[in-house]
């Protein structure tokens, strides 16, 4: 993506972005499509304010905050300027994803091959995933600090850092989204750390940021679960809610990637929703600790 101007006039002559024939389509056949209704209300309602308040705060902190002081991870004050905002014993522990890594998912890989066992094994909807960091040491304390710390401006380092990867790895998208959360799981949270960095990286490439996807419920922790198990706790919870997305090549934003469950799921409802292509950028994609040996998911980390 190198002009940035042309994405955001494409994506405003798409048209009008409240089409209600479509809102009534979509979500019809649902069980749950009273509630699906009421959320993609919701999501369009908050789209026009959001993006008002997204482009109005990120020119304030252009205009008042012209200078990075601290270090984002240890607290140490910079002297000079730094790429990122970093201080230079924390860059370099940064573990910076190697050179070779799956063509898929975006994990590193020790031997020759191009893809890893997970890839090799399973097809997902999304084209690849790309990130800048392998989700160890202190990329994993900035993602935890970003998350469950409340510190919301790691998003912008990581941001800075999923934007150079976009580059560096050529990756192509008309239009960023992010995964999201259910109202009251935001509303837990305070916010949103996917929506975060793509607002982030969206400011970054002069890329829009549309919140298309809605989810529908609240999911069960993800954490201990196998691939097949993420799949199933899954199932219809991701649904696409703008026609923006029709013949798009999107860019999905996460803060990490795991197995590529969730990825997926949002990916597919992009696709129904009638993207072209779908990629995943994260800030930290895990490293395979074992060999994947069984087709039916156990042996997945
Ligand atoms: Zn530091
Ligand atoms: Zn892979």
């Amino acid at each position: 993506m190198t002009d940035g101007k042309s994405h955001e006039s494409n994506f405003k002559d798409n048209g009008d972005m409240h089409e209600k024939d479509n809102e009534e389509t979509r979500v019809k056949d649902s069980g749950e499509a009273r509630d699906d209704k009421r959320a993609i209300k919701r999501a369009k309602r908050k789209e026009r304010l959001k993006t008002f308040f997204w482009k109005a705060l990120f020119a304030t902190k252009r205009a008042v905050y012209p200078e990075d002081v601290t270090c984002d991870c240890c607290g140490e004050e910079l002297t000079a300027k730094t790429r990122y905002r970093l201080c230079g014993e924390c860059t370099s522990k940064l573990p910076i994803i190697p050179e070779h890594i799956c063509l898929v998912c975006g994990t590193p890989i020790l031997d020759e091959a191009d893809y890893c066992n997970r890839c090799q094994q399973n097809e997902y909807k999304f084209l690849r995933n790309r990130a800048p960091l392998v989700y160890d040491g202190i990329a994993k304390d900035m993602v935890y600090k970003l998350k469950f710390g409340g510190k919301k401006y790691i998003a912008s380092t990581l941001g800075a850092m999923m934007t150079d990867e976009f580059l560096k790895r050529n990756m192509q998208a008309d239009i960023a989204v992010y995964i999201p959360m259910t109202y009251d799981e935001e509303k837990k949270r305070g916010f949103n750390q996917s929506e975060l960095l793509a607002r982030e990286v969206g400011e970054r490439l002069n890329m829009p940021v549309l919140p298309a996807l809605i989810k529908t419920r609240d999911t069960a922790a993800q954490k201990q679960l196998t691939r097949k198990e993420r799949e199933e706790n899954l199932k219809g919870v991701f649904a696409c809610v703008f026609d923006e997305v029709k013949g798009r090549k999107m860019l999905l934003i996460d803060d990490v990637f795991t197995t590529g469950a969730t990825a997926n799921a949002c990916a597919s409802a992009l696709i129904k929703g009638g993207a072209r292509e779908v990629s995943v950028l994260t800030a930290a994609v895990t490293k395979l600790k074992i060999p994947v040996e069984s087709n039916d998911g156990t042996a997945e980390i």
